[in-house]
């Protein structure tokens, strides 16, 4: 297999996936919606061994509904949001879709949360399981 590259809007900051996503999840959720600067964000959860980074992100340190950690890495340069990890899941890695070079392939989410925030006009992803908050 042809390993997944992606990166930030003006390539500061570049990452190769070694293997297949494993899981993908729409949220909703405020942070995300203020995070992306649009309403949704679409994250790719890899293996945090799986998951190899050039350049630098900087770092904002969220907080959950949790309580626990999130850490938004960004590219200080250009601003596009990249990764996120999270303390409550060690060892992955949330990749940003958007931020993949090509989509080809990667299959529709298989999980939709904080739909209770989700716009009242958007179509929600056939198939997809469907939480209010967090599953
Ligand atoms: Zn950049």
């Amino acid at each position: 297999m042809q390993h997944r590259t992606g990166g930030c809007l003006c390539g500061a900051v570049r990452y190769v996936l070694k293997s297949e996503p494993h899981t993908s999840a729409i949220c909703h959720c405020t942070h995300c919606q203020k995070q992306s600067g649009s309403l949704f964000s679409i994250n790719l959860f890899v293996n945090e061994a799986d998951y190899e980074q050039r350049g630098q992100t900087m770092v904002f340190e969220d907080k959950g509904d949790s309580g626990q950690p999130s850490y938004r890495h960004f590219c200080g340069h250009c601003g596009s949001p990249v990764i996120t990890k999270v303390a409550m899941m060690p060892g992955q890695v949330i990749v940003k879709a958007g931020t993949l070079d090509s989509l080809d392939g990667i299959q529709p989410p298989q999980t939709e949360i904080y739909t209770d925030r989700a716009a009242g006009w958007l179509e929600l992803v056939q198939g997809a399981r469907r939480f209010a908050r967090s599953p």
